[in-house]
């Protein structure tokens, strides 16, 4: 099963799609993540992606498009997978949608989670990471033991550079221009599924995998 999640940025698809993934047992794929793990590491690709980042602009779709083709080639994707931030764009979709073709395949779901910009506005000022493990919380939501402090590996909890205020104002401008269009885009392919991500976590997920099955 081949699953894309769309979403303003904040709506909480990574939550989702972390849940469908181990339901499913595919793997997740975050090219957010991807892009972190490169800025952590210090690689060429995470200098170039982090300019972009940092301002809440997309990375352009060159650098992002190799590396989703390369991490979804993998064996572990071979019975599926669900993408997460992955297509952005409608280039972004059209690559992926030739390159399944080519194989003779095809993308099953596009699920889309709804939230109304002035939610995600609230909800991303919450948001706190460690940069040391990757453990995320949530001021209200999912608050660590220890204000301040990473449950998983004890060190200190930051707001990322993207979830400041003004880098989110940003990304949802960018989100309306240039992600939003995919909606029409899987409506017309007629495999779009909408769900209401304002309701709690768990009804979320049930929503979800109630499509899916
Ligand atoms: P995310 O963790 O999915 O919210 O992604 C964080 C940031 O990584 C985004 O604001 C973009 O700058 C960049 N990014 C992630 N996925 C993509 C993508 N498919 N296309 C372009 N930029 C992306």
């Amino acid at each position: 099963m081949k699953i894309i999640m769309l979403g303003a940025p904040g709506a909480g698809k990574g939550t989702q799609a972390k849940l469908i993934a181990e339901k499913y047992g595919i793997p997740h794929i975050s090219t957010g993540d991807i892009f972190r793990a490169n800025i952590k590491d210090g690689t060429q690709l995470g200098r170039e992606a982090k300019e972009y980042m940092d301002k809440g602009l997309l990375v352009p779709d060159e650098l992002t498009v190799k590396i989703l083709l390369d991490r979804v080639a993998k064996e572990d994707c071979k019975d599926g997978y669900v993408l997460d931030g992955f297509p952005r764009t409608i280039p972004q979709a059209k690559v992926l949608d030739a390159a399944l073709c080519e194989i003779g395949d095809q993308v099953d779901f596009a699920v889309n989670v709804d939230v109304p910009d002035e939610n995600i506005i609230r909800r991303m000022g919450g948001r706190r990471a460690c940069l040391a493990c990757g453990a995320t919380y949530h001021t209200e939501y999912i608050p660590p033991k220890s204000e301040g402090i990473c449950d998983v590996c004890g060190k200190q909890l930051v707001l990322r550079d993207d979830d400041k205020p003004e880098t989110v104002k940003n990304r949802l401008d960018v989100y309306h221009k240039q992600t939003q269009p995919l909606i029409d885009f899987y409506q017309e392919k007629g495999i779009l599924k909408g769900v209401d991500g304002t309701v709690p976590m768990d009804d979320v997920f049930a929503a979800i995998t109630a499509i899916l099955g």
